[in-house]
């Protein structure tokens, strides 16, 4: 639904935008960045890099390394409920998000791991991590011992040592920026955007970001 909003707008206020079109290099000029792709090149004074899990080998292209891991989440999807939930439920020792959303389907998550990397493609839901995932939920919320799952499946959420973003220059390329890793999903991604446009454009942000060329190693001790 995101998807479908922002390409409203983006059609809407006539700006061009690519889908299912991967970059595969990067070039840069005194004129700025020339960017290949299937559907022929595209030319920017400026670039961000917003590649998720794939952030890594998309930062290499420009020769930075960024050491970028990527989790493996599970989700499933319930088929649709009486309302049995109105907030979103987590558990304070175990791993479990759960949310049931306005159709009555409840969506169960909380980083259960899949099997996969980015670089190959979909990830893979394994019965090891499905299992106790569903019976965490089921013991949280007792009332979905009545719910058949409809789907699980995995995505890929990436991520630095220290866990926390990157939003800012990337290190060692004028006019490149970098913003992924944020893992507050949905929840952050609307405001570090909001900070992330004002310091691309050169204004002050109104509150600090995130430097990507930070010391990973010095911030974990
Ligand atoms: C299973 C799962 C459930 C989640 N549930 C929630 C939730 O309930 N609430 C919440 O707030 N957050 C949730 N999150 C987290 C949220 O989805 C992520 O934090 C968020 O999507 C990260 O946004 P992003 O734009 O940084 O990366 P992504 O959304 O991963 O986007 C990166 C994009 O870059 C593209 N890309 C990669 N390589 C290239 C290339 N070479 N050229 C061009 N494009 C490229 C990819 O195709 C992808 O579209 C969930 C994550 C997962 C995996």
């Amino acid at each position: 639904m995101t998807g479908q909003y922002y390409r409203a707008k983006l059609r809407a206020a006539g700006i061009p935008y690519r889908e299912r079109c991967a970059v595969t290099s990067i070039t840069q000029s005194a004129q700025g960045f020339t960017l290949e792709t299937a559907k022929g090149p595209v030319h920017a004074t400026r670039v961000r890099l917003a590649a998720g899990g794939w952030l890594q080998p998309v930062a290499q292209i420009l020769g930075v390394e960024l050491p970028v891991q990527a989790r493996i989440n599970t989700v499933s999807v319930t088929e649709r409920m009486p309302p049995i939930m109105s907030h979103v439920i987590g558990h304070a020792t175990g791993l479990l998000t759960m949310k049931q959303k306005a159709n009555g389907t409840v969506l169960v998550g909380g980083g259960w791991q899949g099997r996969g990397t980015p670089q190959t493609g979909r990830g893979d839901v394994t019965a090891e991590s499905l299992l106790p995932n569903l019976a965490l939920a089921q013991f949280a919320v007792p009332a979905l011992g009545d719910a058949r799952v409809l789907r699980s499946w995995t995505g890929f959420e990436a991520n630095v040592p220290d866990f926390y973003p990157l939003a800012g220059a990337l290190p060692g390329v004028p006019h490149a920026f970098v913003l992924g890793c944020v893992r507050g999903g949905y929840t952050i991604g609307p405001y570090i955007s909001k900070l992330m446009g004002d310091f691309i454009l050169g204004r002050e942000p109104e509150m600090p970001l995130f430097d990507p060329g930070r010391d990973f190693e010095k911030a974990l001790t």
